[in-house]
């Protein structure tokens, strides 16, 4: 661990960093709204639109991104504030707020979205550091 795990400001996750919970209810699902942006690989696309039929995709930068709602929430967010197709959610969204980043020759590096409010729980554990790249991998 180093002096600075834990910092607010600091994308890199590590052990020390405050463990994540989701305050959907308290943060009125503000990663599936504006600026709202879920890139979506082929696969997703063919999977997202059996399920989807209110939907448009844009190609951008060999990415794809699901439509917004007239509030500009994601066109599968529900009035509960839950993901309309949890199942079959993007990946993406299921590895929100991680990202895992792999570069050849070093460690796996996690990093998390500081624009998520959800980062308010104890300090991870080691233990649960590596079953959190284990989960991202
Ligand atoms: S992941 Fe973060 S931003 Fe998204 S609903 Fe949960 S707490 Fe809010
Ligand atoms: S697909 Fe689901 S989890 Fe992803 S942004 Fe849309 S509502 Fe949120």
């Amino acid at each position: 661990m180093t002096d600075d795990a834990g910092q607010d400001d600091d994308p890199v996750v590590r052990p020390g960093t405050p463990s994540f919970r989701c305050i959907a209810d308290e943060c009125g699902a503000l990663c599936c709204r504006n600026p709202y942006r879920v890139d979506l690989g082929e696969d997703e696309v063919n999977r997202l639109a059996t399920v989807v039929d209110v939907w448009e995709v844009v190609e951008e930068r060999a990415a794809m991104v699901l439509m917004r709602q007239s509030d500009d929430a994601c066109v599968l967010l529900s009035d509960d504030l839950r993901c309309g197709e949890y199942d079959v959610r993007p990946r993406g969204c299921r590895d929100y707020p991680f990202r895992l980043e792999l570069e050849e020759g070093r460690p796996p590096r996690v990093e998390r979205d500081l624009a998520c409010p959800g980062f308010i729980g104890p300090p991870m554990t080691e233990s649960e550091y590596q079953e959190l790249v284990a989960k991202l991998a």
